[in-house]
């Protein structure tokens, strides 16, 4: 994850340099201007009691409180959680939120602790990075490994700690505590959104669209399944044990009958591919929708897609994003691509605000303004300034910080 950090502060440098910034305001928007580090006494069922820890980084609030997920991953590192961070940022510089970047992560694997065990580490997590969060401040999210319930538990214990009801604390909440229609869906379906776009511009009708998804998880399944419906063919799909094909297109609704919890199908199937072997298939839409680092300057000149739509953070490599602009292979970034889950998240906290709930064709609706505006801005970036649109992405993206840290001074 330390090469994504990297990645993403050479694109955030070139992207300032281009928007005419120098020095200081490179220097201040490379890292996080806040990473808090916790420590999180856990009594365990046995009676023992675990120490975790925990991060908070808040890239940057010049433009509003911060906002991003929390993670709880045996994987996590400061490293990660500050890249990111300022990858919120930039989703949401794109979509045009009034937010900077934030992200939290606790190091620990869920997959083994307690329904109790868990939720006495989200509530000790929260009293932990209390100080520094809040509606108005930091508003956290569900990321990897983190759910609805977690929110949930979050929530009470913010709401026990100020004393008042707090809703608008985080997103990603149950219906019933004030979360959102069509948060579950919102990733996918930004990616449809930003798939259709990529089409019109690559002149494909949509039931002619061959369609690959790396990774059947909340961003991969559900987009199988809008593609799918939408009369696409979804010819290859895979999880972490390996890949199906079907060059007439995929069973998509048996495939997500049989799927389990974490995302995993293939190895119900005797006869499958590599993961390798379905990011070369010959096909219309690429869509890495699983881990980072899965396109590299090793497989990106045998890539055969003509669009690559980024539903996973981080999973081209920048050796390998040269290559792929080089082809003329329409590549819609991370930054944007993936944009609907802190769309809707933001949907969710304006109603919070408001206490007034929008159904979910509204919801769907203001949805796909916002990606369409998001993408129209980047699109334009690339073509007038001739730059690729990984480039385009992050000047849209960090545009609006910049200038607001100049108006307030900062630099
Ligand atoms: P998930 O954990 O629900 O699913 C991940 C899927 O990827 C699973 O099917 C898993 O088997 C597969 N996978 C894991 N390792 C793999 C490997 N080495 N090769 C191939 N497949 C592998 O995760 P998700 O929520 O669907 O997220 C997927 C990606 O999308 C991540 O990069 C995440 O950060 C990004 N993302 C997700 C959301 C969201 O709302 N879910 C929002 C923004 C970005």
């Amino acid at each position: 994850m330390s090469d994504v950090l990297h990645a993403t502060q050479v694109v955030i440098e070139q992207a300032l340099k281009r928007l005419g910034y120098g020095q200081d305001m490179i220097d201040l928007l490379k890292e996080p201007m806040r990473l808090l580090t916790v420590r999180i006494p856990v009594r365990m069922d046995d009676g023992s009691t675990v120490v975790f820890t925990g991060y908070r980084s808040q890239h940057n609030d010049s433009v509003g409180p911060t906002k991003g997920g929390v993670r709880f991953h045996p994987g996590v590192t400061e490293t990660e959680v500050k890249a990111l961070s300022i990858w919120m940022s930039l989703k949401c510089g794109i979509a045009d939120l009034p937010y900077g970047g934030g992200k939290g992560g606790v190091i620990c694997d869920p997959r083994k602790m307690s329904f109790r065990e868990l939720e006495r580490l989200s509530r000790g997590y929260v009293r932990a990075v209390s100080q520094i969060v809040g509606p108005t401040k930091d508003i956290p999210a569900p990321d990897v490994m983190t759910n609805s319930q977690i929110m949930a538990w979050m929530m009470d214990e913010y709401s026990h700690i100020r004393e008042f009801d707090s809703p608008g604390f985080i997103t990603g909440k149950p219906i019933v505590l004030g979360g959102s229609k069509g948060r579950e869906t919102a990733t996918a379906r930004g990616v449809v959104i930003m798939i259709y776009e990529a089409l019109k511009i690559k002149n494909i009708p949509i039931q002619d669209a061959r369609i690959v998804i790396q990774g059947f998880g909340n961003a991969g399944s559900f987009l199988a399944k809008f593609m799918y419906e939408a009369g696409a063919r979804v010819i290859g799909i895979s999880d972490v044990n390996g890949a199906l094909y079907n060059k007439d297109g995929l069973d998509i609704p048996h495939l997500l009958d049989r799927r389990d919890s974490f995302g995993n199908v293939t190895n119900l199937f005797p006869k499958t591919i590599s993961n390798d072997e379905l990011l070369e298939l010959d096909c219309d839409v690429l869509v890495p929708a699983a881990i980072e680092n899965q396109i590299t300057e090793e497989n990106a000149p045998n890539i055969k897609a003509s669009i690559i739509v980024e539903a996973a953070n981080g999973p081209t490599t920048l050796e390998a994003t040269k290559i792929i602009s080089e082809r003329g292979i329409l590549l819609i970034p991370d930054v944007l691509a993936s944009a609907g889950g802190v769309i809707v998240s933001y949907f969710e906290w304006v109603q919070n605000n408001q206490g007034y709930y929008w159904g979910e064709e509204e919801i769907d609706e203001k949805l796909r303004i916002m990606m369409i505006r998001g993408f129209e801005n980047v699109y334009e970036i690339h073509r007038t300034r001739k730059v690729d649109m990984r480039l385009a992405a992050y000047m849209s993206g960090v545009r609006k910080m910049a200038e607001a840290v100049r108006y307030r001074g900062w630099v």
